[in-house]
């Protein structure tokens, strides 16, 4: 499975691909929100090893579906307004980079994702304890080069040839520069 790193670089090509730029001044900050979003679906690995003491117990279920990207794109835009009103994210920005990691999963694994969930639940059958995951976390990030190279080239080819998948998700808002065109339209006195 494409593990922490991958996602963050998928997501990370998906930002790059949707066109919207978040004005978030830290180059940082917008980074590990992509990072936090693009890895948000396997939070039910966390869910599983806290409540279980098993990873998979949970995985690859709700949280791994077209429902969950879409509500929690929702909530992480509003939360990103509530917490500062000058770096507002987008809705579909946020969901974009959810839905990477569910299509990542889905396209670049043999186990299926639930990706109409409820209509459909598929859960992970492997047995994953802490120690599995830790390592696989720690150590396995170099089964996925290929798919880090993979959304480097992306986001190469997406600067170099200005691809833009969602442009038209993105409206320019519109801007009031002219006073005086506005108090044009007054009425005279
Ligand atoms: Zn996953």
């Amino acid at each position: 499975m494409p593990l922490p790193l991958a996602h963050a670089a998928l997501g990370l090509a998906a930002h790059e691909l949707s066109g919207e730029n978040p004005p978030i001044h830290s180059p940082w900050r917008k980074l590990a929100l992509i990072g936090l979003l693009a890895n948000l679906p396997d939070i039910d690995v966390v869910i599983g090893l806290l409540l279980q003491g098993d990873g998979s117990v949970y995985h690859r279920g709700p949280t791994h579906g077209l429902l969950f990207a879409l509500g929690m794109g929702w909530l992480a835009s509003r939360l990103c307004r509530w917490w500062s009103r000058t770096a507002s994210v987008s809705f579909i920005w946020c969901a974009s980079i959810i839905l990477s990691h569910i299509l990542a999963d889905a396209l670049f694994t043999s186990a299926p994702v639930s990706f109409l969930w409820p209509f459909e639940v598929h859960w992970s059958r492997e047995h994953c304890g802490w120690l599995d995951v830790i390592d696989s976390v720690l150590l396995g990030s170099w089964s996925d080069m290929g798919l880090i190279f993979g959304a480097g080239l992306v986001i190469l080819f997406s600067r170099v040839l200005r691809l833009r998948v969602l442009p038209y998700l993105h409206p320019r808002p519109v801007r009031l520069t002219s006073r005086s065109g506005l108090d044009s339209k007054k009425p005279g006195p």
